[in-house]
């Protein structure tokens, strides 16, 4: 999962939840805005019937009884390893158990998804449900799960986010088993790119291709009661300085320097301003460059962090980083008098970012849930698959799966999976209520027009 988690504010009983471990980790506490105390009454009443339907309870016996089988998918696909841009084998493991729990029509598209559709009864909204393939763990990393014994198996990438993939799994088993009927469609996805330097371009390819997506639900590890409701988007750049160079004494007055130029630029970019709210960042954050003392440096290089809640601030102060390098280069070449120091960038980093409202139906859809499960909601932020969605006011949240967890990103990766299968009853009764259930409760989420291409 995510970079820099932080949590925002709690809501239900308005209490601020204090967070024990896991994904979603205290960093700062940021009041981003006043979250409802409670839900509206439409979101109320279909939680009250979708609970007290005997459909309903039935499945959710159905995933208690389903863990220790679920269990046997997470084993089996932590244990083929996905580092990002290889994340074929386990989409195929992944797609082969999607056709075989009933979804025949799935298959790999063209970024390396994993996509299949289970209809609802027409005329509903469509919300991808998803959990991403690639670990942070390159190749060659030992993925042998470890019994730790009570519950607790370690291995890179158990819980972020392979606990997510066998979740999916079995709420397709149980759907299927039971005959439940959705009103709205679910669109199972497995996506791959969403660490690092994947870029979200799994989540950037469901978007494209499926222009009447509704929503999004995506699991990831995170404790009970986790929702993530803002995506932090970034953009990276690597800034090139050149110039001829030449002999610190013997050159001196005839050519520019690469480094005195990139001085120019990073103190122009240390003075920008970026608004408070929505936090807007940006850092200079490594440099390199020249030969030697006593070389008028022909290269110099820097890495630049710019960071954002929101997409139009994001975008306002990249303009201002990007001209002031460009005065920087005209100034060093004027103070020579010469043309020939240039510059280029080049984007090493493109994650959108977004916000879903605090006070949407989603967002209350999931605290209702929790609420049920005796679990207060708190509202959190990272940068994740549901970047994506946010970035297109398209209402995205990412919740947990079950299981209590830790060590993402370490080899020492670990899940305790005692009673998980709550988790994933939870998230399912979330998932279902936004849907709707043929018989029992029309679906929360809101029909959108679809995009345009
Ligand atoms: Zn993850």
């Amino acid at each position: 999962m995510p970079q820099l988690p932080r949590p925002l504010v709690s809501t239900l009983a308005l209490a601020v939840a204090v967070l024990a471990a896991g994904a979603v980790q205290a960093q700062t506490f940021s009041a981003v805005a006043p979250t409802p105390a409670q839900v509206r009454p439409a979101v109320d009443q279909a939680y009250t019937q979708l609970l007290s339907a005997p459909q309903v309870q039935a499945l959710l016996e159905a995933v208690k009884a389903d863990h220790e089988r679920s269990v046997e998918d997470l084993r089996m696909l932590t244990e083929i390893e996905a580092p990002p841009f290889k994340e074929q084998k386990r989409a195929e493991a992944f797609l082969a158990r999607m056709k075989a729990l009933g979804l025949a029509d799935a298959r790999i598209d063209a970024e390396g998804n994993v996509v299949g559709l289970r209809k609802g009864t027409g005329h509903g909204p469509k919300l991808l449900i998803s959990a991403h393939l690639d670990t942070v763990f390159p190749a060659g990393t030992d993925v042998k799960v470890k019994d730790l014994g009570n519950g607790r198996l370690a291995a890179p990438g158990i819980s972020d986010d392979t606990r997510g993939l066998a979740v999916l799994l079995s709420w397709l088993k149980v759907l299927n088993d039971h005959h439940v009927q959705t009103v709205g469609d679910l669109l199972f996805v497995g996506n791959v790119g969403e660490e690092e330097l994947g870029n979200l371009r799994g989540m950037k390819r469901i978007f494209a291709d499926h222009l009447d997506i509704d929503g999004m639900v995506g699991l990831e590890p995170a404790p009970d009661g986790s929702v993530l409701i803002l995506g932090t988007g970034s953009h990276r750049y690597e800034v090139t300085f050149e110039g001829p160079g030449g002999h610190s004494y013997g050159a001196f007055g005839q050519v520019p320097s690469a480094i005195h130029g990139m001085g120019r630029a990073i103190a122009k970019i240390a003075d920008v301003k970026t608004p408070s709210f929505p936090k807007t960042t940006f850092t200079v954050g490594t440099v390199s460059g020249g030969t030697s003392v006593n070389t008028i440096a022909p290269e110099a290089k820097m890495a630049v962090d710019i960071r954002s809640d929101q997409m139009e601030p994001l975008l306002e102060t990249e303009k201002k980083i990007l001209a002031a390098i460009d005065d920087a280069v005209v100034e060093e070449n004027k103070r020579w008098n010469v043309s020939t120091l240039s510059v280029s960038t080049r984007l090493i980093g493109d994650r959108p970012g977004g916000r879903t409202p605090p006070d949407s139906v989603i967002v209350e859809a999931a605290t209702r849930a929790n609420a049920s499960f005796g679990h207060k909601t708190l509202l959190s932020g990272a940068s994740t698959d549901a970047n994506v969605p946010m970035s297109l006011g398209i209402p995205a949240i990412i919740i947990g799966g079950g299981g209590k967890t830790g060590g993402f990103h370490a080899m020492s990766e670990w899940i305790d999976l005692t009673d998980a299968w709550k988790g994933a009853q939870n998230s399912l009764v979330t998932v279902l209520g936004l849907v709707g259930v043929q018989g029992v409760t029309p679906p929360l989420l809101e029909k959108r027009p679809p995009r345009a291409k």
